[in-house]
């Protein structure tokens, strides 16, 4: 489902204990409309002359690395990636370099160092967070917002592991990438952070006293954050599993930072963190792309020579975790609110650690395929908790669980166990095999990494392994032990390669750890209420002159955070001219044709012999009571089977021959017109040879699947309630954003319909009706399908090479063939919206999302493209200040909507509420007095025009130049929003602060907040919003 949702294109990524193994992020087909744009734009900080051409045949080359400093440890060409990758040593410092070069112009440098927690402070989580706060070369408060707002980067982010900690940049333009590098090299090694107590407190923690007569608080970026984790009961899980699982090694620790343990951290232990492990004696470093290997040696001499050699790669060696003797169970609470209904709340998770040792490539394919399998086999049904086989650290641990009801726990584990140990006897059905041997093949081969970089996703692969001294190599060489695999399993059957890994791994190994998630209603309360007696005590023994010192310092502190840098300071940081700047959008291909009477968009692209197809329907003609029922109907066609295939089947077959389909509702607003752009689309994917097979498979899809299963609808429905339920808690500004949208457009009610609080609601109401009327929900399906799936109201999208294009053409032509042509396709009038009145939706939650909106086109403002330079730069500066730094939330951001005309503001794990509110509404002030010199506006534009230009694979371009095509936008109407981006002037700033004013007298206001904090802002403002209790 597309709704422009709100772009947060402008921050970096930051996953925490992201543990994901890459391959299982890859079978992912669900798109948003415009792939999340993990693109945010970079200043370029410091010049330097570069080789923009790399001279590979120059003598140089050969003796270059040793004159630098460098020794080369090996050398290897690497079929799979196509790349060449030389592995380099410093000598003085003993720095590891992996220099990678091959034709991908999308350039990716990452330097990570081994940072294993003794303790759950969150020590290296804010230092990730701290380093990026000014440096040596960059004293400014901030370079890493600088970066954002001014540069061409792709990607930009830093992450803390259970082990390690890594920052990465991409960017396609030679000179951008340099100077990203070296604002990276400067941070990590030189920060201000380490000589500065305000940023620790600002990052970590800090007592916050605003007036002696007021409570003392926590505040801190890192402490909030992590105080949302610490409410998600899926993270919380998580988190205690890994513990659970590694409880002597340093996995038994909190990487990010436990809010219990983050106020013990001292500033001296931070310090020192700092200087043992941010050593180049400790760090892995990672260069990839089309650029000169020579001048990557040289930018990194510079930092490096500076050092010695020292002892950190010993003490950050990870120990491993010695297997138990004896499985192990334990029991969590979580918090719910009062009087939630408590059914199915309860969790119950499987956690194994695989071996006592790192896995070797073999073993590892062998378990992905097993993983594979026995995740299909074991999760039919609810709300699965447990993620499978995680391989990013050191030992490999695998585990599966579900949300149940507290009766069932028992029968769940043994049901678990016992479908484990009939697979053991009998082996896997063929087919499934099959199915999963080709979606993971597929995925290698496709090396789709979405909106990541390329070069970025093959240093997670490596680092997997480099980053415990072992060869980082041969992550990447999956080609020889998959054909071993592959050929031993049909020798020998998958029952003899199988059944014993699953007797070694699972059935015979005592290192099992069962974890039982319990709701507790009263947990949220007493928490905070003993951090409240804590504090309270503290100032209780405080003494007027402690208090007035606190006091002081909280001040100091934030008059640091709202002082901007001096314009000197910025101005040390050059930038890309707008004569850098392309004057033209990035062009699709597209040919628009006709088969069958049906249009048919191509779009020549060379993407590896992957055929990528959309099969768009028109959905306009959809009744309104139906829409809420879209997601479900979608869930049904892909997860109920046909009259000659059962769902298994069915995906079985799917994943035998395609890359993966999937089917998903399209809304959005279009400029200029009342009704909403709407539709269905089926996208799917196969190698070029199975296009036939794919639409086969397509029209199975939507023509055969049949609705008559109602026990397994009823399964679709908790499962839906349980991820809406998630959601809410974990991503709760988007669900704020669904709503206010909802308040103000017709697209965004039926956002709000398929995927916001009105979508649990439904979900509710139709838990209880599937019982007592089945048929007639059967029969609403059906009726979406006879509406929707016609060939009047169809449109065909596909994106491959041409030769491959033309040859699909006869397959699509019988496709349409067999679509129904019958339609009485009248549009159906969605005349819906919700009141726009305020609301609080109030959830068990620490942290609170803060959401207001306006439709500036219907207080008269016509759309220019400065727009959007203006809504970035106000959230990269005033937003950044106050809702970020100073509020302590771990993000503030506004967005504008080109195609609705909303303008909307929104927090996301937000300590405040009504203050948020106030910055908000103080915006129109904030630009009206805003000073800007040319330096910083050429930035803002051409950090907009980064966001603009993000660098796309083939399948994405297809779709983008899709959904431009669905919503009727015409290349001279992109052209034309580019001038006006480039050309935005600070008149332009100015003139757009009378429409934040509409913004401040008429907005929308939604929050998702937690039950203290709405009952405090409605004291203060009583009537101010309508309250409404979720979950
Ligand atoms: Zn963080």
């Amino acid at each position: 489902m597309l709704r422009a949702a709100l772009r947060r294109s402008s921050l970096p990524a930051r996953l925490h204990s992201h543990r994901r193994s890459f391959l299982r992020q890859h079978p992912r087909l669900i798109p948003t409309a415009e792939p999340p744009p993990l693109n945010a734009h970079f200043r370029p900080l410091f010049t330097r002359s570069v080789a923009t051409s790399a001279p590979q045949s120059s003598p140089d080359v050969y003796d270059a690395p040793e004159k630098l400093g460098f020794d080369k440890v090996s050398e290897q060409f690497i079929e799979e990636c196509k790349s060449t990758l030389v592995l380099f040593k410093h000598k003085k410092t003993g720095a590891q370099v992996m220099s990678v070069s091959n034709d991908d112009e999308n350039k990716v440098f990452g330097i990570v160092f081994r940072t294993p927690p003794k303790d759950s402070t969150g020590i290296p989580h804010i230092l990730e967070h701290s380093v990026l706060c000014g440096s040596r070369k960059y004293p400014l408060k901030d370079p890493f917002v600088q970066l954002l707002k001014g540069s061409l980067h792709t990607f930009l982010g830093a992450f803390t592991h259970p082990d390690r900690t890594f920052y990465t940049v991409a960017s396609t333009n030679a000179k951008d990438f340099y100077n990203l590098v070296d604002v990276y090299l400067d941070a990590v090694f030189f920060p201000k952070c380490v000589e500065d107590i305000q940023t620790f407190q600002q990052e970590g923690w800090h007592h916050e006293l605003n007036d002696p007569s007021e409570d003392i608080t926590y505040k801190g970026v890192v402490f909030n954050e992590m105080k949302g984790v610490y409410s998600q009961p899926h993270d919380i899980l998580s988190k205690s599993a890994q513990q659970a699982v590694f409880p002597d090694n340093t996995y038994g620790f909190d990487c990010g930072g436990d809010p219990l343990d983050i106020p013990k951290l001292t500033f001296a232990e931070f310090k020192e963190f700092h200087l043992k492990f941010y050593h180049p004696s400790n760090a892995r470093i990672w260069f990839y792309g089309d650029d000169d290997p020579i001048e990557r040696l040289r930018i990194l001499s510079e930092y490096l020579d500076m050092f010695d050699v020292s002892t950190a790669p010993e003490e950050s060696i990870v120990k491993l975790q010695k297997l138990f003797l004896k499985p192990v169970r334990i029991v969590k609470k979580y918090p719910v609110t009062e009087g939630g209904v408590l059914k199915k709340k309860h969790m119950v998770c499987l956690n194994w650690l695989i071996s006592d040792e790192p896995l070797d490539m073999e073993s590892k394919l062998a378990l992905l395929f097993l993983d594979h399998l026995l995740l299909g086999s074991l999760n039919s049904g609810e709300c699965n908790v447990g993620g499978g086989a995680e391989y990013e650290l050191l030992q490999t641990q695998f585990s599966i669980g579900w949300c149940v009801s507290k009766e069932n726990i028992k029968r769940v584990e043994d049901l678990v166990m016992d479908t484990i140990k009939s697979l053991a006897e009998t082996g896997f059905d063929t087919d499934a095999v099959e199915a999963s041997m080709n979606t993971v093949e597929f995925s290698l081969r496709e090396n789709n990494t979405g909106s990541f970089p390329r070069g970025l996703a093959l240093m997670l692969q490596s680092i997997g392994k480099w980053i415990y001294d072992m060869d980082p190599f041969e992550p990447l060489k999956y080609q020889k032990p998959l054909l071993a695999l592959k050929a031993r399993i049909a020798e020998e059957g998958n029952k003899a390669v199988f059944s014993p890994l699953i007797e070694k791994y699972i059935l015979n190994n005592p290192h099992r750890v069962t974890i039982e998630m319990q709701p507790d209603a009263e947990k949220a309360s007493c928490d905070e209420a003993s951090e409240k007696t804590f504090l309270d005590e503290l100032k209780a023994n405080m003494t007027e002159a402690d208090l007035a010192k606190l006091d002081h310092a909280t001040r100091q502190l934030r008059l640091r955070q709202e002082t901007p840098d001096p314009p000197e300071a910025l101005k040390s940081v050059p930038s890309l001219s707008l004569q850098d700047i392309p004057k033209k959008p990035i062009q699709i291909p597209i040919k628009i044709g006709d088969i069958n009477g049906v249009k048919v968009l191509q779009h020549d692209l060379f993407t590896n012999d992957v055929l990528y197809s959309e099969v768009v329907f028109d959905m306009s003609s959809l009744k309104q009571e139906l829409v809420p029922l879209v997601p479900l109907f979608c869930q049904s066609l892909m997860g109920t089977g046909t009259k000659d295939m059962d769902f298994v089947q069915l995906n079985q077959l799917i994943g035998r021959k395609t890359g993966g389909i999937s089917v998903y509702p399209f809304t959005s607003s279009v400029r200029g017109k009342a009704d909403p752009c709407s539709h269905m689309i089926v996208r799917g994917k196969a190698m070029s040879g199975h296009t036939e097979d794919l639409f086969n498979l397509i029209n199975h899809i939507i023509q055969g699947v049949q609705f008559t299963d109602q026990k397994r609808f009823k399964r679709f429905i908790s499962m839906s309630k349980a991820r809406m339920e998630y959601q809410l808690q974990a991503s709760g500004h988007k669900i704020a954003a669904a709503r206010i949208e909802a308040k103000l457009n017709v697209a965004g009610w039926i956002g709000e319909q398929m995927g916001g609080v009105s979508y649990l609601e439904f979900l509710q109401s139709l838990e209880e009706k599937v019982n007592l009327n089945w048929n007639e929900i059967s029969s609403s399906l059906e009726e979406i399908r006879r509406t929707l799936f016609t060939k009047s109201g169809c449109l065909i999208n596909l994106t491959a090479d041409g030769k491959n294009l033309t040859n699909s053409e006869k397959h699509v032509g019988k496709f349409l063939d067999l679509l129904p042509t019958s339609s009485s396709a009248k549009s159906e009038i969605w005349n819906a919206q919700l009141p726009s009145t305020s609301e609080a939706i109030v959830i068990p939650t620490q942290v609170n999302y803060v959401g207001k909106a306006v439709n500036l086109y219907e207080t008269g403002y016509e759309f220019n493209g400065s727009a959007h330079v203006i809504s970035k730069h106000i959230s990269n500066t005033w937003l950044w200040d106050r809702v970020r730094v100073s509020g302590g939330a771990y993000e503030g951001y506004c967005d504008f909507d080109d195609h609705s005309g909303v303008f909307s503001f929104m927090s996301h794990c937000d300590p405040n509420l009504l203050k948020t509110l106030n910055v908000y509404d103080g915006t129109s002030d904030f630009l009206r007095e805003l000073e800007m010199d040319d330096d910083a506006l050429t930035k803002a534009i051409i950090g907009t025009i980064g966001d603009e230009d993000s660098y796309h694979l083939p399948d994405v371009k297809g779709y983008s130049s899709l959904v431009r095509y669905l919503m009727g936008i015409e290349e001279e109407e992109r052209q034309k929003r580019r001038e006006e981006i480039l050309s935005t002037s600070l008149a332009d700033f100015k003139e757009f602060a009378e429409r934040m004013k509409s913004i401040k007298d008429n907005g929308v206001v939604v929050v998702v907040a937690s039950a203290k904090d709405v009952d405090n802002a409605h004291k203060e403002r009583p009537n101010f919003f309508e309250i409404k209790k979720a979950l």
